[in-house]
């Protein structure tokens, strides 16, 4: 029986004090966090885990510097410490990077202005990051060649931080760590809605997105972080609330690396926005858009990438300006931003606050999760908790639900793996070493990767060309990591299909062997399913 059939199973039989409909990052964090002060917790999602908007951001895990201009100095400090944490508690996944920002002549602002913010930046950031600094034109050019200095003013440096795997990843291994505290998750399992019953108790009507069959789940309370469709839930459950949802959409293009050097290269688009051309393993990951829409269901238009197209090769002295052929994959999501109900529909998305909201209905022990970022899950994990603790839920005391493992159990898996020679191996394309990469992507999990090694070293050895991944990972992905579809895998528990051209994807050998492991009989189908 597969982990997805067993915890199906569980979701028909059982009573849970708090079911989460949505496992984006909200939903994750909410579920780590209570099931790790002991409440019994069920997590669905109608589709993959992080299968909307959370794997479609800029992976940054930021403070939000441009959110400074419209003074919101509280939700930069509290997305600021948020950062801190996690670069603290994550240190293989979030890690610190330089942002160096050009700055051309006709800007709005002065440089000694911006330099001035970014102090400010860094002091809301507590001094947690390397201290910012001043560039000339001169300076840009030795840093960094490829960008166009002809229209510049100046540059500035300085630190905020990103996800070394991707968005998606990061999303999943919350709700591994929040599956191995006794919550029961399930993917492409859809809420139709839900109501109270008799005894005052959750009844929630879902759908099988895969069997096509349909039965309810019970909880005491119901926590609805459906992002973008949080207002349809709503809706379809009875719940009044006074926020709302407005959503913006915004695209990424990812193209073959600009620039060796790791570094974040930021600039002001043509719109005035701050855009990023940012690092993805051997790729460039440039973005992003920010426009008003009212489905959340959104592509990437001729218009969007020409916009991203433009403004990038304004900015750098590319050999051969970035053409729309030159795109290896595109991302394309809408975020749900809050917004109070009484002040209408018309407000303009770009300058609406990122801060998340969370509204609880006492009387209907119904929570809704409005906006946030990713940057701000701590937040919403532990606030989560506390609104649940109010609707009368018993919680074991607070303590840290979320970080890797302590040094001890680090340094006993590097050891080992340094034993197995793991150090040695290195990926061609990242120049990681398998042991890193192995810890970073499974933490401790990655233990039953160093024994499978240990009883036979071939598993070491690489199964997708191109893609980092090893023999020993997919043994381990097939048991703990509920993939339902090769997208599952190749999207979000890893970024091969952001990195790899479709055509080397479809010719490589090792699919076929990886998918008749995680596939078994369905193996082929699923590969033409997903080409198809
Ligand atoms: C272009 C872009 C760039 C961004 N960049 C950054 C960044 O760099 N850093 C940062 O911190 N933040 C960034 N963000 C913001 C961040 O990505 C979002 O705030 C966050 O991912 C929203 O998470 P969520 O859990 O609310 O929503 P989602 O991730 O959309 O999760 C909601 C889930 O609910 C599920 N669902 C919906 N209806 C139902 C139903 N009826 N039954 C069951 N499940 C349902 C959906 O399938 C979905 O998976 C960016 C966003 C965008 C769009």
């Amino acid at each position: 029986m597969t982990l997805r059939d067993y915890n199906i199973d569980r979701l028909q039989a059982e009573t849970f004090d708090v079911l989460i409909i949505g496992g984006g990052i909200n939903g994750a964090v909410s579920a780590a966090a209570l099931a790790a002060r002991g409440v019994k917790v069920a997590l669905i999602d109608a589709r993959d885990f992080a299968g909307f908007t959370s794997q479609q951001s800029s992976n940054l895990v930021w403070g939000g510097i441009k959110y400074m201009e419209g003074y919101e100095f509280g939700l930069v400090s509290g997305l600021c410490k948020s950062r801190n944490e996690l670069l603290e508690s994550f240190p293989s996944t979030v890690k610190e990077i330089r942002f160096l920002m050009t700055l051309s002549r006709e800007f709005r602002f002065h440089p000694w202005v911006i330099l001035a913010s970014t102090w400010l930046y860094w002091l809301l950031g507590r001094g947690k990051t390397r201290i910012p600094r001043l560039l000339s034109v001169n300076q840009i050019k030795q840093s960094e060649p490829l960008i166009d200095t002809a229209t510049s003013s100046a540059g500035i440096e300085y630190s905020d931080a990103f996800l070394h795997d991707n968005d998606a990843r990061f999303v999943f291994n919350f709700v591994r760590s929040a599956m191995d505290k006794g919550c029961v998750a399930a993917n492409y399992i859809e809420s139709r809605g839900s109501q109270r019953d008799a005894i005052g108790q959750w009844k929630t009507s879902v759908h099988d997105q895969i069997s096509g069959k349909t039965f309810s789940i019970h909880s005491k309370v119901l926590i609805n972080a459906a992002g973008a469709y949080v207002d349809q839930h709503n809706k379809l459950s009875d719940i009044e609330t006074r926020y709302h949802h407005l959503l913006s959409k915004g695209i990424h293009l990812i193209v073959p690396q600009i620039s060796n050097k790791h570094r974040v290269l930021a600039f002001f688009a043509n719109d005035e926005r701050l855009f990023f051309a940012i690092p993805m393993a051997n790729r460039t990951c440039i973005g992003t858009t920010d426009t008003r829409v009212n489905d959340p269901l959104t592509e990437v238009t001729d218009e969007d990438r020409d916009f991203v197209l433009t403004n990038i090769n304004a900015r750098l002295n590319l050999p051969t300006p970035l053409r729309r052929e030159d795109v290896i994959a595109e991302r394309c999501g809408v975020r749900p931003l809050a917004a109070l109900k009484t002040s209408g529909t018309s407000l303009d998305v770009q300058h609406l606050s990122r801060k998340h909201v969370i509204e609880t209905s006492e009387k209907h022990k119904h929570i809704s999760i409005f906006g946030g970022k990713l940057t701000d899950c701590l937040n919403v994990g532990d606030e989560i908790c506390e609104r649940v603790a109010e609707l009368g839920m018993k919680l074991k005391p607070a303590e840290k639900w979320y970080g890797e493992p302590d040094a001890q159990v680090r340094a006993a898996f590097f050891d080992r793996a340094h034993k197995l020679g793991l150090d040695e191996i290195v990926a061609s394309d990242t120049h990681e070493a398998l042991s890193t990469r192995l810890w970073r992507r499974y933490a401790a999990n990655a233990d039953t990767m160093l024994d499978a090694i240990e009883q036979d070293p071939t598993l070491a050895e690489p199964l997708l060309e191109q893609a980092g991944i090893r023999r020993c990972e997919i043994d381990y992905l097939a048991q703990h990591e509920m993939i339902v579809k090769l997208e599952d895998y190749l999207r979000r528990r890893s970024k091969i299909e952001l990195l790899m051209p479709r055509e080397t994807l479809q010719q490589s050998a090792g699919l076929l062997e990886a998918c008749k492991q995680l596939f078994g009989a369905d193996a082929q189908q699923r590969i033409d399913e997903y080409f198809n």
